[in-house]
């Protein structure tokens, strides 16, 4: 429900008195999960509340008024809804009858213009005022609600808090919870998923589509409100049909879990094994895996080959490819290969993921930072050889080399 909140009086147009209604109102209506869109004030003057009226309706469906409802002629909150509205007026006998004891009680006479408080537009529901006269109004017409309230605030407070509020939750229906979906992806980054799904982002309302990138993870909040799964998942069921269809070569999971629980849960399955040779991510794929329950049965082991040295005496990586002045270096598709290879024929592993690159902050063997290689070798299949080149901070560029690694070993 989008609600406009309408302060009617002149002396809030002339600076007399602050609009401090509004602001309570719109921290209620917040409590009731209503969104305002908007606050207005408007002077009394009939043919501008009604065009502030007019304006209001095109834009929220809740409107919310706040001033005007009593005995003086300047009180015209109640006649311009009603003419708005082409209804007429009726005389609320209860109110009626509370005016009249009143006046009898301080025994003066009954003043005629105050029958104008005890009127309602015609098939409004009565808000009652323990603090004052005026009876408060509240009506539906169609899919817009209107609620009129007294202005001075300790008439205000109370009709709105009890009466009013009732009224609203009514209107409201059963409360509404949010429920979502999280969609993780894998081999995508955020920018070229935003491209498959742009005009589904710009004319979303509900379900929201929500991009969510975290260090290296790409995903899509889908959300809506409803009042329980069953309902939620009709609703959601549509967007995520239609986000399924563009990006389903992407798409690892319609739940929020790390590929590393999904790589883990994939080579259990397949009841295969997995080695990691581990350069500028010092071991942080194993570490990946490792958080994972039940890793052991799929994760052998990693080396962690930093220094050359290492690349050649732990995983067998040809001296050729990393010394000399025309090796491609360590930091090259060859040696990337060649840790993999190595690695799966040190482990006897189904699958060995090797990663190689320049995570910064300065160039090393003339390379960029953020040049990083991932190799791939996998039992009676051709070795094959990723390259990166990522952005950020050496943090950044580890912890996305690390992810894309595993994207690689998923896909
Ligand atoms: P009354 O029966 O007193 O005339 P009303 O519903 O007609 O009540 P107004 O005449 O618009 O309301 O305002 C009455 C008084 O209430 C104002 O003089 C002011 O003190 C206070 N008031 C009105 N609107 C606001 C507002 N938006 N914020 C704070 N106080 C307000
Ligand atoms: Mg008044």
């Amino acid at each position: 429900m989008r609600a406009e909140i309408l302060a009617v009086g002149t002396e809030l147009l002339l600076g007399q008195i602050v609009n401090t209604n509004a602001q309570y109102l719109s921290r209620g209506l917040a409590e009731l999960g209503i969104d305002v869109y908007y606050q207005t004030v408007v002077g009394d003057n009939k043919e501008r509340l009604i065009q502030a009226i007019e304006i209001a309706r095109g834009r929220a469906d809740l409107l919310v008024f706040t001033g005007g409802l009593g005995p003086t002629l300047d009180d015209l909150t109640r006649d311009a809804l009603a003419e708005y509205l082409g209804l007429s007026v009726e005389l609320h006998e209860p109110t009626m009858e509370k005016i009249v004891s009143m006046f009898a009680g301080r025994g003066g006479a009954f003043v005629e213009s105050n029958r104008r408080q005890a009127l309602l537009v015609k098939g409004a529901t009565p808000l009652r005022n323990d603090t004052g006269l005026a009876v408060g109004n509240a009506l539906r017409v169609g899919e817009t609600c209107y609620l009129l309230l007294p202005g001075p605030p300790r008439e205000m407070k109370p009709m709105f808090d009890n009466d009013g509020s009732a009224w609203l939750k009514e209107q409201l229906g059963p409360a509404l919870t949010l429920h979502s979906v999280m969609l993780k992806f894998a081999g995508i980054g955020e920018s070229g998923l935003e491209d498959l799904l742009i005009d589904l982002i710009r004319e979303q309302r509900d379900p929201t589509i929500a991009p969510y990138a975290k260090e290296g993870e790409v995903a899509i909040r889908v959300s809506t409100k409803a009042s329980d799964a069953e309902e939620a998942s009709r609703k959601l069921e549509g967007a995520l049909t239609e986000i399924r269809g563009r990006t389903s070569a992407y798409l690892y999971a319609e739940e929020d879990v790390p590929i590393e629980a999904m790589i883990v849960r994939k080579l259990t399955e397949q009841q295969r094994t997995l080695t990691l040779a581990e350069s500028c991510t010092g071991g942080m794929v194993s570490e990946l895996i490792t958080t994972i329950p039940g890793s052991a049965v799929v994760f052998l082991g990693g080396i962690v080959t930093y220094s050359n040295g290492m690349k050649l005496k732990q995983l067998g990586v040809p001296e050729a490819l990393l010394e000399g002045p025309d090796a491609p270096g360590a930091i090259s598709p060859e040696t990337a290969a060649a840790m993999a290879e190595g690695m799966r024929r040190v482990a006897d592993s189904d699958f060995a993921v090797s990663i190689t690159g320049n995570a910064g902050p300065a160039a090393a063997e003339d390379k960029p930072v953020g040049l990083v290689y991932i190799g791939l070798a996998e039992r009676g299949r051709e070795t094959r050889v990723e390259k990166l080149q990522l952005s950020g901070d050496r943090e950044g560029i580890r912890v996305r080399a690390a992810k894309r690694a595993l994207y690689m070993l998923w896909l």
